[in-house]
């Protein structure tokens, strides 16, 4: 497609489809989840080849199949359409399952609480659903500092004692007041708090958050399918915007993020380079079915050089990769919240106008659009499947690259 068909592609991610042919296929991205390309073990970086364990599990297509429990037509449909039944102001009295990190470094606890309080602006929500993200991976295994214990889970499809569907992303809450808030970079306020981090998030029955920081969800997208969006898509969407108006683009970790994002990207008209470990033949065949052109290893360059890479995986080493395969005036996104170091690297590789920058955390506003586009590019997410209980061994099936796609745990 042309250049300029893309400049139309701004922040504002409803622009009209300027190259499209073939069926929309949207998904939302979560840029922790560059599953594709977990850490070596200590998150010290270095190889993206991380060997596939033993009990590694080829998921089923589209939102279907897992290892943990096999997906049905009528588990695709929970929660689509307008037929959310009203929780009719039942509040149970009986405690909460929540898994809970007491200790970085250890398996989550399940433990019974009880039923949490509302606070002042707070609203109380039914856990329908919440997606792991590679954050949440990061926190347990220390990598990434919280308060505990916690309760982890920050992409949360949640059910309103009104009977509202209500999404709870990353970013709880913003003092509204410092200059970042008050010129649209609520994203970066130094006094924000998170999600699952300082204060407790979806990996359990019921929670609680500020009524101003959930988000609407469209009617038409069932809870397995919106969870994943709520970082991953996001977070994603968030890095594609600060690709501008690249027609050539890199996505290196394919995983939860990349997998949603980039059917936005090819719904946009850009055309996708989707980079996977080594010889990960199932990561390859999910960005070819997802829409990228070409699929193949970190270790391979692109036939032609891109105008943008993001890079999701927490793997330093693969930025200057992303950076060499960048023709001249292209940027490189780095979107995890965490990453090993980045080696040094000639100059020569950045000159001639490549940029590096990162992407911290979310806005509403990156929320509300990505929620109004998502049903417009008809993501589809790959989910697997996990019950609530079952936290840890999603936690390690993601460290271990053990699925493709996105993890859900369902209470
Ligand atoms: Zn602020
Ligand atoms: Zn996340």
């Amino acid at each position: 497609m042309p250049v300029a068909a893309l400049v139309a592609l701004g922040r504002d991610g409803v622009s009209p489809n300027v190259g499209q042919s073939g069926p929309a296929v949207v998904a939302a991205v979560d840029p922790d989840s560059g599953g594709a390309a977990p850490a070596p073990a200590g998150g010290a970086g270095g190889s993206f080849a991380v060997p596939q364990p033993a009990h590694a599990t080829a998921s089923a297509m589209a939102i279907g199949g897992n290892a943990a429990r096999t997906r049905t037509a009528a588990d695709d449909s929970r929660g689509a359409g307008l037929g959310v039944p009203a929780c009719q102001h039942v509040v149970s009295v009986r405690p909460v399952r929540a898994m809970v990190l007491e200790q970085a470094g250890a398996p989550l606890v399940a433990a019974d609480r009880p039923v949490p309080e509302p606070g002042s602006g707070q609203v109380r929500l039914r856990v329908r659903a919440c997606a792991v993200c590679r954050t949440d991976l990061h926190l347990r295994d220390g990598e990434l500092d919280a308060p505990l214990p916690r309760v982890l889970g920050h992409q949360i499809v949640g059910e309103a004692e009104d009977g509202r569907r209500l999404g709870v992303a990353w970013l709880a809450w913003t003092d509204g007041t410092c200059r970042f808030c008050r010129s649209g970079r609520e994203n970066l306020c130094p006094e924000a708090r998170f999600t699952g981090r300082d204060v407790d998030g979806g990996f359990a029955e019921w929670t609680v958050a500020d009524e101003r920081f959930c988000l609407a969800l469209p009617d038409d997208l069932p809870d397995l399918q919106l969870a994943p969006l709520l970082c991953g898509g996001l977070i994603g969407y968030r890095a594609l915007g600060f690709t501008g108006d690249a027609e050539r683009l890199g996505l290196y970790g394919f995983g939860s993020s990349a997998h949603q994002i980039a059917q936005v990207a090819v719904w946009q008209g850009r055309r996708v380079f989707a980079f996977t470990r080594p010889g990960d033949e199932a990561a390859m065949a999910l960005a070819r079915e997802v829409g990228a052109e070409w699929a193949g290893g970190s270790d391979e360059p692109p036939p032609e050089p891109l105008d943008a890479a993001i890079v999701f995986a927490p793997v330093g080493p693969l930025v200057p990769v992303a950076l060499r395969a960048l023709d001249r005036g292209g940027t490189v996104v780095c979107a995890g919240i965490h990453m090993s170091d980045i080696p040094s690297l000639p100059y020569h590789d950045l000159w001639r106008e490549r940029s590096i920058r990162s992407v911290a955390n979310l806005t509403r506003r990156d929320g509300e659009e990505l929620l109004a586009l998502a049903p417009r590019v008809a993501v589809r997410t790959r989910v697997t499947e996990y019950p609530l209980e079952e936290a840890e061994r999603a936690l390690a099936d993601l460290r271990a690259g053990a699925f493709k796609g996105s993890a859900v745990l369902v209470p």
